[in-house]
């Protein structure tokens, strides 16, 4: 009789990792804690809940990349999809779901699979020694027993309880007119680069117009359970920003140690500094910059940088109540921790973000753990596809920058490999700058589902060896 794999975790990501477990011909046991145990958020007993909008945002996926995850997982046979369809209600170009119907659609599924055993029970604790296989899906609010053995496991410093997130702007989206690379001091890096940085000036007047749009900003609210701690070294630029005027100047903004180089005699007031944040160089981190502004604040305010007037922002920044492992340093390629290969992480957990990428997450960690318990071979999806892009992110793409420099991510264009997009319509008529951005988005979509289709057939994804 084949063992079962064990998965913990019956939200967004251990529900779909036991459907593609089951969906491919091995037996799963899924443990969820609720009702035994609760969470801070949520409120029924169903699996696959969803804590808060009903919404699986964009569903374009010629336009959009959450489109395009949608539609790289529906080809995979997605749980977490086919639900959600099933259970649609209108908003427009979105994908919103009602909420229960959604959940209960999961829970009835996952119930009547002949491969599937749900259990009840909290795993408090690292699984026992006889679960060969086991996928850990305990998300953002996973029990503190459970954490606490991780955190054993892994050491401290590698799982973290709350993220600090600073912004991400494309790299495309920088006015290289007026930002310049340069590192502090020209201090070379251990790579030998003595321009890591790019550098946003700001004048006095400027600055002082950026730290009274801060201080007027409208803030997100801490929900009353979250806890969550201001640590000196990452507060939020307008905590700093209330602390007193001058205080991000001589922080995350001070100007020291670089010199203009469109404009060598003007001594700057103020420096906003970017860091490369993935390997692939096309997102760059707003260094110093956590902060709980409202998202349509951030990005009003944030456009006041001279250099980002235009910007993208592939991330905005935020603070919450979150459990996230350090993956890049702590996982294998295939979702492994490497000090313990019988353990798998997908979900939340793993440093994606949102219902969609947890749930993306927990497909590739079940089509991993099922290939491996059927003595198949599996390959990671292709760099060029969304879901590809997103592991990416977790496994390796991400480039360290010091303590706490990975933070959770959604599924965005930066991640995946630039593409060029055409000059012209088949008319020969110039493309406009909107236009050229809609023309690469569609092509890096299809590059992205012929590549995933091509992975798929090819199959290493289930096929016996
Ligand atoms: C308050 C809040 C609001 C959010 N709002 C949104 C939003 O609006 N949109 C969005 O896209 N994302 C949102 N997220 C982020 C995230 O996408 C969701 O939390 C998502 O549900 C994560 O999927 P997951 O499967 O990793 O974790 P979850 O869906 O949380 O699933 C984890 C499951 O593990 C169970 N569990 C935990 N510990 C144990 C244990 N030791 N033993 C057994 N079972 C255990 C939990 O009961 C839970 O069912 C929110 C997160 C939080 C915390």
């Amino acid at each position: 009789m084949t063992e079962p794999v064990h998965v913990v975790g019956g939200g967004l990501a251990g529900s779909e990792a036991a459907w593609q477990i089951a969906s491919a011909g091995a037996p799963v046991v899924l443990h969820e804690m609720r009702p035994v145990r609760g969470t801070d958020a949520h409120q029924t007993d169903g699996l696959a809940e969803l804590v808060c909008s009903n919404s699986f945002r964009a569903d374009d996926w010629t336009g959009n990349a959450v489109g395009l995850l949608h539609a790289e997982m529906r080809r995979l046979g997605s749980l977490i999809m086919a639900a959600g369809d099933a259970c649609q209600v209108p908003a427009g170009g979105a994908l919103a779901v009602d909420r229960e119907g959604f959940s209960q659609t999961v829970t009835a599924r996952l119930e009547a699979h002949p491969l599937v055993t749900i259990v009840r029970e909290e795993v408090a604790g690292l699984p026992p020694p006889d679960w060969d296989s086991v996928i850990l899906a305990t998300g953002p609010l996973t029990s503190p027993a459970l954490s606490d053995a991780i955190l054993a496991l892994t050491g401290e410093g590698q799982l973290s309880f709350f993220d600090a997130i600073a912004p991400i702007v494309t790299l495309e989206s920088v006015d290289m007119g007026i930002a310049w690379r340069q590192s502090r001091y020209d201090k070379e890096g251990p790579g030998g680069d003595a321009a890591a940085y790019i550098n946003c000036p700001m004048n006095r007047e400027q600055y002082e117009a950026f730290v009274d749009a801060l201080l007027a900003a409208p803030k997100a609210e801490f929900k009353a359970w979250e806890h969550v701690p201001y640590f000196d070294g990452c507060l939020p630029i307008e905590v700093m920003a209330e602390r007193g005027r001058e205080t991000l100047r001589h922080g995350p903004m001070k100007p020291v140690g670089l010199t203009n180089a469109h404009k060598p005699d003007e001594k700057a007031w103020a420096v906003v500094q970017l860091r490369q944040d993935n390997a692939l160089g096309t997102l760059w981190n707003m260094v110093g910059f956590q902060t709980k502004l409202k998202h349509g604040a951030q990005a009003e305010v944030f456009r006041m940088i001279p250099g980002l007037e235009r910007a993208v922002f592939a991330r905005l920044g935020g603070l919450h109540r979150n459990t996230f492992i350090n993956s890049p340093r702590l996982l294998d390629g295939k979702l492994r921790l490497k000090a313990d290969p019988r353990l798998r992480f997908a979900g939340q957990v793993t440093g994606v973000e949102g219902y969609v990428e947890s749930a993306a997450v927990g497909l590739l960690a079940g089509r991993f753990a099922a290939a491996e318990r059927l003595g198949r071979t599996v390959e990671p999806p292709p760099p060029t596809s969304a879901l590809g892009g997103l592991i990416g992110h977790i496994t390796g793409g991400h480039l360290e920058g010091g303590a706490g420099s990975f933070q959770p991510m959604n599924i965005n264009y930066g991640l995946l490999p630039p593409i060029e997009p055409p000059k012209r319509d088949g008319d020969g008529r110039r493309l406009g700058a909107k236009e050229k951005t809609r023309a690469r988005k569609r092509l890096i979509g299809e590059r992205a589902l012929r590549d995933l289709e091509a992975w798929a057939a090819g199959a290493p994804a289930l096929a016996a060896e």
